[in-house]
């Protein structure tokens, strides 16, 4: 028998936490607790440096071939800045969302994680006032790639690959080998991170068994206070937010819309991967909603590796999580970071079930928080990415409805995009 990797996932967060609790019952000196402690150590490290190590060529050859795969058409331009736009928008709403609840319910707070004090150590030195963080921000966006790529500089790879993208763009086909290697190098990523997945069970096994023998077992208490925090905030945006800013803008009430794209919200929410629904987003936005294939083809596509409106509201607010379980309070400055390193960290992340994970990884540390603090938000994950993934695809329909409803005027022109 098969055992799914979501299945596997929560076999071995239980594993962990039971061998976990097993060793913090034999005490801290004792020669089990002793040599478990440095097994899993070990092994969940190995882990956490192979979700660091994948990062870099994810995040660049994601967003290069995202953009590049935009085609030039009349009114191209038209759309693109309507479609950008909409997607920055919208998920700066789910980001605001998703932070205010955080910070209104504060799940997790009161505790302080022993786990986390080494990592926690220096904190104090990367807190900066907004004016230096402005400074700082701006002049760390435009950076030599080949420093960036070798340092592992997210925020620059970022900034060098839409400029890429961009340019794949204006090129056209006079660079379609350029476009072609971004493609297959994004595969090649994909195919890899497919790999580290598998690692995931034992590796959660490992970083859990090490948090839950050293630490206290009200985190699961904490957990689920989060949990309810951060599917609130994601249904409240996908079930009162983006229907309202279509009905605002298109006319388009709830229930037509959900009769429309329930069959993609729903293939959504069965994969936990925006890209696998694409032909099926596409069937509802064309043959259901009415929407027309250039518009459409141009939206979903980008829309599912660029905008992703649950996961950018679910960095934020598991962000923000974690400083509470480390028990540090993020100033005003350092909730900008995470409002911006959560919205990069969401476009960056691929259409792929837990991508939003990877990409974690560079919110919690843009400011100062452990990567390793993932260990706890991983058991939960699988349970989590299929609301938010339905919600992002939500975001990529209501997106192309409101792009054609804005650009063709009332009465939908179908066929002149
Ligand atoms: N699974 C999500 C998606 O495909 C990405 C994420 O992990 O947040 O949209």
């Amino acid at each position: 028998m098969k055992i799914s990797l979501n299945a596997q996932i929560l076999l071995g967060a239980a594993l962990g936490i039971v061998a976990g609790l097993g060793m913090a019952a034999a005490g801290k000196d004792a020669a089990v607790t002793q040599n478990g402690l440095y097994v899993a150590g070990l092994a969940g490290g190995v882990f956490v440096d192979l979700l660091k190590m994948i990062l870099v060529p994810l995040v660049f050859t994601s967003i290069a071939a995202g953009v590049a795969n935009l085609r030039m058409h009349r009114q191209m331009h038209r759309v693109w800045t309507l479609t950008l736009g909409f997607f920055v928008l919208s998920m700066a709403i789910a980001i605001v969302l998703g932070m205010s609840a955080a910070n209104l319910f504060a799940p997790g707070k009161g505790l302080s994680l022993d786990l986390f004090r080494d990592a926690m150590q220096g904190f104090q030195a990367k807190r900066m006032g907004l004016a230096e963080f402005a400074v700082s921000f701006f002049h760390g966006l435009f950076v030599n790639p080949f420093a960036a790529l070798a340092q592992g500089n997210v925020l620059a790879i970022v900034v060098f690959a839409l400029f890429v993208g961009v340019a794949l763009v204006m090129g056209g086909e006079r660079y379609r080998n350029v476009l072609a290697l971004l493609q297959e190098g994004l595969e090649l990523t994909l195919l890899i991170v497919g790999w580290v997945m598998r690692l995931a069970p034992f590796g959660i096994m490992a970083l859990l068994a090490k948090l839950a023998a050293t630490q206290n077992v009200l985190l699961l208490a904490s957990l689920g206070k989060f949990v309810a925090v951060v599917l609130g905030t994601t249904l409240l945006h996908g079930a009162v937010v983006l229907p309202l800013i279509l009905f605002a803008v298109t006319g388009v009430g709830p229930l037509k819309f959900w009769r429309g794209a329930r069959e993609a919200l729903i293939t959504a929410f069965a994969t936990s991967s925006s890209s696998a629904t694409i032909p099926v987003t596409l069937r509802c936005m064309q043959q259901h909603l009415h929407v027309s294939p250039g518009i459409a083809g141009f939206v979903v596509p980008l829309g599912a590796t660029v905008n992703m409106d649950g996961t950018a509201l679910y960095e934020a607010a598991a962000a923000l999580f974690i400083a509470n379980l480390a028990g540090i309070d993020l100033d005003l400055a350092q909730q900008l970071i995470v409002f911006f390193v959560a919205m990069l960290a969401a476009i960056g992340a691929p259409g792929i079930p837990s991508a939003g994970m990877v990409t974690m990884v560079m919110v919690l540390q843009s400011v100062g928080l452990p990567a390793e603090a993932i260990a706890i938000l991983l058991p939960i994950d699988r349970l989590l990415d299929t609301v938010r993934t339905a919600v992002n695809v939500e975001g990529d329909m209501v997106g192309s409805l409101v792009v054609q409803r804005l650009v063709n005027g009332p009465r939908s022109a179908l066929e002149n995009i």
